[in-house]
C-alpha cells in the first residue's frame, strides 16, 4: 500500500494501539487519539520504533468542535485522513433500572455520535481525492445482545447502521465503510469488567473468565488484538475496494449461534 494516513481514535490503548502499530510497521502517517495520560509519550515511542511521522490530539470523543480540530490539525499536517478507524469506546455494565443517566449519554456520545462527527470531518477531502477507508470498530454487541449492557449494545447496533448508511452514500465517490465487530479481547476495557464482575458475582476471576466472559464464545479465548489489526489492514488495502457494508465478526463463533 502507499503511505497513507491513518487517524485512529482511543489508540494509545487496547486495540487501538495495536492497530496504530500495526500501521505503523506498514510506514504510513500516524494520528493517535486517546485520554490515557502518557498517551503522548505512547505515540511518540511507536513513532520512533517505526521511524514513522505522527501527531498526538488528546481530542475528547464528546466534544464536536474537538473532533472537527482534530480532522483539521491532520489535514493541515499530512493533506487528507485516506483512512479513519473510528475506535475509541467505553461500557458501562447496570441493569437498565439503576442504569446512570449521564453513563447513558457518555457511551451513546464516544461510541456513536462521535463516529458520525468524524465520518463528517472527514468525508469532503476524501471524497475530494476519490478514496476514502472508514472502519468501525463495533463489537459483537452490534449484532447481539447481553443483559446489563443497554447503552453500549444499542450504541454498537447503531454504529452498525451508520456504517451501512456511510457504505451506501460513499460508493459513488472511493469511500469504503465496513464495521469489525469482535468477541471479547484482554484490554484495560474488559479487565476492569473481570474485577467488577468478579466483585458482584463472588466468584474468582479466573471463573468469571471461564463461565461468564467466554462463556458466549465457542472459542474459549480472547481475540489477540493483533487479529484485530491484521483485518484493518486488509480493510484499509485495494484488496479491499469493493468490500463495502459489511459488518465483519470475529467472535470466536459467538454470532453464529
Ligand atoms: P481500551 O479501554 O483499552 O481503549 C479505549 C480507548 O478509547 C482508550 O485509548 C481511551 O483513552 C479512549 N477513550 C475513551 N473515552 C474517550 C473519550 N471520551 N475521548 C477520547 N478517547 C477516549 O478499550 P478497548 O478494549 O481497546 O476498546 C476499543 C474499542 O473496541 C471500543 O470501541 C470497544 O467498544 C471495542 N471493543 C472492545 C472489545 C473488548 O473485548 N475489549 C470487544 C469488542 C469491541
Amino acid at each position: 500500500m502507499q503511505k497513507k494516513t491513518v487517524l485512529i481514535t482511543g489508540s494509545t490503548s487496547g486495540i487501538g494501539l495495536a492497530i496504530a502499530r500495526a500501521f505503523a510497521q506498514q510506514g504510513h502517517n500516524l494520528v493517535f487519539n486517546g485520554l490515557e495520560m502518557d498517551g503522548e509519550q505512547i505515540a511518540a515511542s511507536v513513532a520512533e520504533e517505526y521511524q514513522i511521522d505522527y501527531l498526538f490530539d488528546p481530542a475528547n470523543m464528546l466534544h464536536p468542535a474537538a473532533l472537527r480540530t482534530l480532522v483539521e490539525q491532520a489535514e493541515n499536517r499530512f493533506g487528507t485522513v485516506d483512512i479513519l478507524i473510528n475506535n475509541a469506546g467505553i461500557q458501562h455494565v447496570s441493569p437498565i433500572e439503576t442504569f446512570p443517566e449521564e453513563k447513558w449519554d457518555a457511551i451513546i456520545g464516544i461510541n456513536l455520535t462521535a463516529a458520525f462527527h468524524l465520518t463528517k470531518a472527514v468525508w469532503p477531502a476524501m471524497k475530494k481525492q476519490n478514496f476514502g477507508r472508514i472502519i468501525n470498530i463495533a463489537s459483537a454487541h452490534g449484532l447481539i445482545a447481553s443483559e446489563f449492557k443497554s447503552a453500549y449494545v444499542a450504541a454498537k447496533h447503531g454504529l452498525i447502521g451508520l456504517t451501512k448508511t456511510a457504505a451506501l452514500e460513499g460508493a459513488t465517490c472511493g469511500i469504503t465503510v465496513n464495521a469489525i465487530c469482535p468477541g471479547y479481547v484482554k484490554t484495560p476495557l474488559v479487565e476492569r469488567q473481570i474485577v467488577d464482575q468478579a466483585r458482584s458475582h463472588q466468584i474468582s476471576e479466573k471463573d468469571v473468565i471461564e463461565k461468564v466472559i467466554l462463556a458466549k464464545q465457542a472459542l474459549k479465548q480472547f481475540i489477540p488484538t493483533e487479529s484485530i489489526a491484521a483485518m484493518c489492514l486488509f480493510l484499509a488495502s485495494e484488496s479491499a475496494a469493493t468490500l463495502t457494508g459489511a459488518s465483519l465478526s470475529i467472535d470466536g463463533g459467538w454470532s453464529a449461534q
